[in-house]
């Protein structure tokens, strides 16, 4: 663990500690099951998909023209029939003949290479070949795309459309998936209302319960939703356990509000009564108040545990500390080989303030320009101003290490599209 802020919080560590920290407490999740293909999108691929069979399945034609045998150096060439895609030519070609092709069609048995129709000039059922042909030369080979018994797409993959298609074309109905990860939600907060309740003076709705539950969908993860529970130690041990129970059976649990540095020491008391924390302020802004730990119930037959993941109530801050943390823990929790998120480079057109020995995240709007793409952050930053994560496409992400950023400087920033 690094001590990473220069002032008085010896206890907030570094993001990547932090992520350590987590990644060691996760167990994956092995249970799997089947899903029709048409359903398993954005499912994490359980066991290596292996091919059953060579794609293409035949050799092919990769341009429209005529098949041939290279070898034979005839120049005029009787056209003797044609392959369609799924219409093969399988009579024999001999030396001086040929078979009009289009692109996608079975090569004819005896042929080895395409002439493409501008390389030839037509003369009622001949052609007159203008160039020397090469063996092989515009054929596609069997097997080329996708050889029998290779794997088609690895387990741990987040299946995208491409993997569908890939799936289809070797004739897989279903896939072998890891089970969603049952993740409970609750909102903690007296000051917090549903949706359906009035609000009084002081009251606000309970909007994280719905960012997160927009992220987790995204994530592929099953969510549950416990709902509110108001700042009250007994509400919400019991909130934490029913998560863990029967009927709830969460795999983990992710919490709003509550963990901000007055309420921190009692939270993690009132944690480790139920459970083991890892509770740290984190070095970053915003979302520096956060608890990661594992909820323990004992229960009838066996004891249960939730991984748990306390986020801080501001709202922005509940989707930074999202994306920086809890989105990576959750796909390894489900499985998933975990890649770094992509970053844009960015010129940055206003000065950042930014202190040393914290990650900073920074609302953007990413534009293009003539000299390149560019990012200007969005107004306030307040972590309160969910507005402006409506309004930003990205966010600039500002390393752990780097000082002041003058206008004009470089940033790296997640683009939005493709972040949960
Ligand atoms: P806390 O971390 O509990 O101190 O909350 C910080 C701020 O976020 C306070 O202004 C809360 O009212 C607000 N907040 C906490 N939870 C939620 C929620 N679920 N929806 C909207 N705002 C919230
Ligand atoms: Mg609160």
């Amino acid at each position: 663990m690094t001590a990473s802020s220069p002032r008085d919080d010896d206890a907030s560590i570094a993001l990547s500690d932090a992520k350590r920290l987590i990644d060691a407490a996760i167990a994956p999740i092995t249970d799997f099951e089947t899903v029709a293909l048409g359903f398993a999108l954005g499912r994490i691929l359980a066991h290596d998909l292996i091919s059953p069979v060579d794609v293409p399945a035949h050799d092919n034609a990769a341009m429209d023209g005529h098949a041939l045998r290279s070898g034979d150096h005839a120049p005029r060439r009787r056209v003797v029939g044609q392959a369609l895609a799924g219409e093969p030519y399988c009579g024999p070609v001999g030396p001086d003949e040929c078979v009009r092709i289009m692109t996608g069609a079975m090569m004819p048995p005896d042929c080895d290479a395409v002439v493409p129709r501008e390389e030839t000039t037509s003369h009622e059922c001949e052609i007159e070949i203008s160039r020397q042909v090469r063996a092989g030369q515009h054929r596609r080979r069997a097997g080329e795309d996708l050889a029998r018994g290779a794997i088609a797409i690895a387990r741990g993959r987040r299946i995208t459309p491409s993997d569908l298609g890939l799936a289809a074309s070797i004739g897989a109905s279903t896939l072998s998936v890891v089970r969603r990860a049952r993740v409970a939600v609750f909102s903690t907060g007296t000051e917090l209302r549903a949706l359906d309740q009035a609000l009084e003076p002081g009251s606000v709705h309970d909007s994280n319960r719905y960012t997160l539950m927009g992220m987790l969908a995204r994530l592929g993860a099953e969510v549950i939703v416990l709902g509110i529970v108001g700042d009250d130690p007994a509400a919400l041990e019991t909130a934490r356990k029913h998560a863990c129970s029967d009927g709830v059976d969460a795999d983990a649990i992710v919490t709003s509000g509550g963990v901000s540095a007055g309420d921190a020491d009692y939270t993690r008391e009132a944690l480790q009564k139920t459970g083991r924390v890892s509770f740290w302020k984190l070095a970053i802004k915003p979302g520096r108040p956060m608890a990661f730990g594992r909820v323990e119930v004992e229960g009838g037959r066996a004891s249960r545990s939730a991984l748990l993941f306390g986020l801080p109530g501001n709202p922005v801050a509940v989707m930074v500390v999202f994306h920086a943390l809890v989105r990576e823990a959750l796909s390894t929790l489900m499985g998933a080989r975990v890649e770094p998120l992509a970053c844009l480079q960015l010129i940055c057109d206003a000065p950042l303030h930014k202190a040393e020995g914290r990650t900073e995240f920074v609302r953007g709007i990413a534009y293009r320009s003539d000299d390149g793409w560019h990012v200007r952050p969005t107004g306030a930053q307040g972590s309160g101003i969910l507005r402006s994560m409506s309004e930003a496409n990205c966010l600039i992400v500002l390393d752990h290490h780097r000082g002041e950023i003058a206008a004009g400087a470089i940033v790296e920033a997640w683009p939005f599209d493709g972040l949960t």
